[in-house]
């Protein structure tokens, strides 16, 4: 008998998932997230017909402290995990008799485009299996966690059914704005993000750092001068970063942790984020021109008529007006019965 999308996702659950979807492939060919540089599971393999969504949450802790490396090396255990929730899946459904792999979810293809752009973009998939939406500063948000958590995916030839996308916005949005508010890059964009700006705090040590210290190797022109470039800090960061990755990727946690959304949030960390030290005047400005550029129906490329896909087409409405618009269809169906 065929496994039931319902089995999958229960043994993704029982192998260490905190969230698990079904998106179609069919759909993700039909959607990439830019058609320019399609990121679709037929790409890398036409015989695929489903990708399950995995969503490994950052525990929360790490966000009270005063340290940047705390999450740094939490993002770096979580990403492990998740790499190995998606294998055991994989491996499960190839007992159960079909073909399945795990997303190299942190590859980049420098054919398509320069940083940080993989084969698939697990944000995107698991917005289709129904995890979550796009947040303004585009991560991917889930109800649960926020911001606070990674995504991967297994590809497999398995037919699962597909689960419903959200259509509403998770993310608050523009009358938030509290990722703006906090980033030290300003590279929060109107649904959007200045990548370049947030490399410069997000990977304080990747890649660009290391060929800049390389460059400096390379160029002293001593051997003691070679050597003095060595003995420095940044070199030994870049070390550290090559060891254990801590660093080079998901360095900057402050858009992160002052996320309103998610029960994480509430339980966890409103206390110890409530204020934004970084919040002025300039950034309040800039947040209400976005708020009344968007009730103004403003041609915005992030909420374009192909990007509000990810972002949630019906908009935001708070967690009580959707109780109670819910139980009041709720109400009309049993009147109706
Ligand atoms: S990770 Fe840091 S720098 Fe990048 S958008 Fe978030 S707050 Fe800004
Ligand atoms: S901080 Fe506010 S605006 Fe930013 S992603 Fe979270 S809910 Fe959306």
């Amino acid at each position: 008998m065929a496994l039931t999308s319902e089995q999958v996702k229960q043994k993704a659950r029982e192998l260490g998932a905190d969230a698990v979807g079904i998106a179609s492939a069919a759909v993700l060919n039909a959607y990439p997230p830019d058609p320019k540089f399609p990121q679709t599971p037929e790409r890398i393999s036409p015989e695929i017909k489903s990708v399950i969504a995995i969503v490994k949450r950052i525990p929360a802790g790490a966000f009270r402290t005063k340290r940047a490396e705390c999450v740094q090396y939490m993002d770096q255990l979580v990403l492990r995990e998740m790499d190995k929730v998606c294998m055991r899946v994989a491996q499960f459904l190839e007992g159960e008799g079909t073909y399945a792999f795990p997303l190299a979810s942190q590859e980049t293809k420098w054919e398509f485009k320069r940083a940080s752009y993989g084969y698939l973009s697990g944000r995107h998939v698991a917005i289709e299996a129904g995890l979550g939406t796009m947040g303004l500063e585009v991560n991917f948000l889930s109800p649960e966690f926020g911001p606070r958590c990674y995504t991967s995916a297994v590809l497999t030839t398995a037919e699962l059914d597909a689960d419903q996308k959200l259509t509403r916005q998770v993310c608050i949005g523009e009358a938030c704005s509290r990722c703006l508010y906090s980033c030290p890059a300003d590279a929060v964009l109107h649904w959007g993000i200045d990548k370049r700006a947030c490399a410069q705090f997000a990977q304080e040590f990747g890649y660009s750092v290391m060929l800049s210290q390389l460059q400096k190797f390379v160029q002293a022109s001593t051997p003691e001068a070679q050597l003095a470039v060595l003995c420095t800090p940044q070199a030994y960061a870049v070390w550290q970063g090559l060891l254990r990755v801590v660093g080079a990727f998901g360095d900057c946690p402050r858009c992160l942790e002052v996320c309103p959304v998610g029960d994480d949030y509430v339980k966890w960390l409103s206390d110890e984020h409530r204020s934004i030290p970084e919040k002025n005047a300039e950034k309040v400005t800039l947040a209400k021109q976005m708020q009344a550029d968007r009730q103004a129906g403003k041609d915005l490329p992030g909420l374009s008529t192909w990007n509000i896909r990810w972002v949630g087409e019906e908009g935001y409405v708070p967690p009580k007006k959707r109780q109670e618009a819910e139980n009041s269809e709720e109400l009309r169906v049993k009147n109706e019965e």
